[in-house]
């Protein structure tokens, strides 16, 4: 059926391991779901969703599995967090739209620095700033 595919949580880096249909692509997992996706349970028929939602250190699901390994790796939000950390993460599986991939919107893009003035997306200087002149910035 099914081969198992090793994850590790983003907020603790705990490894789980899930056994699913290899044709379906991962795209990323992420701490939050992502924009326009919607996740199943492990214990749901996730084969026909969009993404997995995970919660760290649950395995409910027979396929599921956490190994007790945890990973040291860069993007781990905080590796010093008891692990497994019990907060939900997200697998997003590749999500194609009349043919082509979706991109998904990472949420930091909501963010709107600067209140969004008429001057547009300048630096925090005045309007003829241009590169940092002689007195820094
Ligand atoms: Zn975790």
């Amino acid at each position: 059926m099914g081969f198992p595919v090793s994850y590790y949580c983003p907020h603790c880096g705990a490894v789980v391991e899930l056994e699913r249909d290899g044709y379906l692509a991962d795209k990323s997992v992420t701490p939050y779901p992502l924009e326009g996706w919607s996740y199943a349970d492990p214990t749901d028929d996730f084969e026909d969703a969009e993404g997995v939602r995970f919660a760290c250190g649950e395995s409910d699901a027979p396929g599921l599995s956490w190994t007790g390994d945890v990973v040291d790796a860069d993007d781990v939000e905080n590796p010093t967090l008891a692990s497994p950390c019990g907060r939900e993460f997200y697998l997003s599986f590749v999500r194609y739209e009349d043919g082509r991939e979706v991109e998904a919107v990472p949420e930091s893009d909501y963010v709107v620095i600067g209140g969004g003035g008429p001057s547009g997306p300048s630096g925090p200087r005045g309007p003829d700033a241009g590169p940092r002149g002689p007195d820094g910035f």
